[in-house]
């Protein structure tokens, strides 16, 4: 069987083909068997683990994850790559295709029937035009997830990891926090795809936390406070929240929340701590 991580194998798939890339798929394979390796190893995948990978276009990290998973569902939404993967994958009977749009499929149902409900294993190389929906969807609809290690583009990685202070930091710093453990696990440049991106990419594995580092009673108070902090970044945490349609609160109210915490009123939302969001959250909602 071709191993497909092979530049040359990737070649002879395409040209059998005639396969054309599609851009609005954000369609960039890998060609780079170091870097299949290390992420394949990074993610910790063992025969007891249900995987889904997201986006599997010929194959290439399946093969990888059919050898080492229990069970893959690989879901794809180009139909021109269906048959290809047929093909790539027919030497494995723990795979299953799915043409669909990953963010219309049902993946907590999904890991109820192939997995008994059991957590499972995201693996991906992510269409970067929708990272965040499709990472912040797995979190949000509560699917039992062990990890996610998928390939993002390396300023989108950076975002997730950072803390306060830096400028990277946002509300896609705070959401992944909340809900996972995040680690930088590999850089990988442009030249291991095809074709190749004009932006550097990184591995990135996101352990889901047992239990989150911060208790909310209201966890959705906490995330419309956290994205209207963010919303106007220049502006003062105050005058964020008292801008924002979705939070009641008067002027007022606000300027007794922060000083509650201790905080000075020209503080901006961009300094504030998963923790600092938390008790703000707590404050409004005894209100
Ligand atoms: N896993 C392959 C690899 O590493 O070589 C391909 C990765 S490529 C960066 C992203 C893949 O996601 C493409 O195959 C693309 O067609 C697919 N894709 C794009 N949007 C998708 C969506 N909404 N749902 C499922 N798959 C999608």
């Amino acid at each position: 069987m071709a191993y497909l991580g092979e530049p040359q194998q990737t070649i002879a798939v395409l040209q059998k083909y005639n396969f054309h890339f599609q851009k609005k798929f954000g369609q960039n394979f890998l060609i780079d068997t170091h870097v299949l390796e290390r992420i394949i190893e990074q993610a910790g995948v063992t025969k007891d683990d249900f995987v889904v990978e997201i986006g599997p276009g010929i194959g290439t990290m399946t093969q990888y994850l059919c050898e080492r998973a229990k069970a893959v569902a690989a879901v794809e939404i180009d139909k021109n790559l269906i048959p290809i993967l047929s093909d790539t994958l027919s030497a494995y009977d723990n795979v299953e295709i799915i043409n669909d749009d990953i963010l219309k499929v049902n993946i907590a149902k999904l890991a109820k029937e192939k997995n008994g409900g059991r957590a499972i294993k995201v693996v991906a190389n992510l269409p970067y035009y929708i990272t965040t929906p499709i990472i912040m969807g797995l979190f949000e609809s509560h699917v039992p997830i062990d990890s996610i290690t998928v390939m993002v583009q390396k300023e989108v990685a950076d975002r997730m990891q950072v803390g306060p202070g830096t400028k990277d930091y946002g509300a896609l710093s705070l959401a992944v926090q909340y809900y996972a453990k995040p680690e930088i696990v590999a850089n990988v440049p442009p030249n291991c795809f095809m074709p190749r991106p004009n932006v550097g990419s990184a591995v990135i594995r996101l352990t889901r936390h047992t239990a989150p580092p911060v208790r909310v009673s209201d966890e959705k108070l906490m995330f419309r406070l956290i994205r209207a902090s963010f919303n106007q970044r220049r502006k003062t945490l105050v005058n964020g929240l008292k801008n924002a349609s979705d939070l009641p609160y008067t002027k007022e109210q606000i300027e007794d929340a922060i000083q509650s915490l201790g905080l000075p009123l020209t503080i901006r939302g961009e300094a504030l701590s998963l923790e600092q969001f938390a008790a703000l959250s707590e404050y409004f909602s005894s209100l």
